[in-house]
């Protein structure tokens, strides 16, 4: 095992002389057989670690979000509904599912890792939290460093979010403005004659029967997510440097850019 040079690491600090100190200490020290080198000084302890054990942070290269992504039993704002049983059925389709940017679909920036299904939880006060699926991604900040540093700053202003993407066997027209109507997903989607006036003209909650997840956006600032309790957050915060902040440029959607550069600038 080889060691860092321990007076390239520590300087001089007052009247002590620190690097004088602990010179003869640490010329007795068995350098090969040692997991680290602890060094015990009147003014300070210096531990010192292996080469291998100070490599590069790996934190560095991927980002990791947790969040929640899909809650069941309310419609959200953009009239999409699952029941529990929806949920559950598709649960499976979601880990491994790619992450894109903002809806995207061909901008990929990394993938979701984990799934869980949490169960609905009533507080003693009576506010409840309905079921719903938490997943956890991570993001490829090696590839996306601009948008690396939008996330961390929506996460540091509690404002980033997920939202799904999904398709479904059937979808039934429900809310309190639907007639209970249940559809073939394409009919729905494309808002054939098969499907019945409230859905063709978006008036009631859609309910997705055996849906399968397709992945997952990255929503930040200015845009709002579909499920407004979906707010996600990361594994461990990070700082942005003004230089990071700097370097968080868009060249394929202007207006976009524009907006998101006018979040960061504003701060939090
Ligand atoms: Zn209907």
């Amino acid at each position: 095992m080889e060691f860092f040079e321990v007076l390239d690491r520590i300087k001089p600090s007052g009247p002590g002389n620190l690097s004088q100190s602990i010179a003869r200490p640490q010329s007795q020290i068995p350098r090969q057989q040692s997991r680290a080198l602890v060094i015990d000084t009147p003014e300070k302890t210096v531990i010192t670690v292996g080469v291998e054990q100070a490599g590069l942070d790996f934190e560095d290269f991927l980002t990791r979000i947790s969040g929640r992504l899909v809650g069941a039993e309310q419609a959200n704002g953009n009239g999409q509904f699952w029941a529990t049983e929806d949920l559950q059925f598709g649960m499976g389709s979601v880990a491994h599912g790619p992450l894109n940017w903002l809806h995207h679909e061909r901008k990929i920036i990394g993938c979701l890792t984990d799934a869980s299904l949490v169960q609905r939880q009533t507080a003693s006060d009576g506010a409840f939290e309905p079921a719903h699926i938490r997943a956890d991604s991570v993001m490829w900040s090696y590839l996306f460093p601009g948008e690396t540093v939008v996330v961390r700053e929506a996460a540091a202003a509690q404002k980033l979010y997920y939202s799904m993407e999904c398709v479904s066997k059937q979808v039934q027209c429900a809310g309190p403005s639907g007639c209970g109507a249940t559809m073939e997903y394409l009919d729905a989607h494309n808002k054939t004659e098969k499907a019945c006036a409230h859905v063709r003209e978006r008036a009631s909650a859609r309910r997705f029967i055996k849906p399968a997840f397709q992945g997952a956006a990255v929503i930040v600032p200015p845009v709002a997510p579909g499920w407004s309790g979906a707010n996600a957050d990361l594994l461990r915060r990070v700082e942005t440097s003004k230089e990071g902040r700097a370097t968080a440029a868009f060249t394929d959607d202007e207006a976009m850019a524009a907006q998101i550069l006018a979040f960061l600038g504003n701060g939090r």
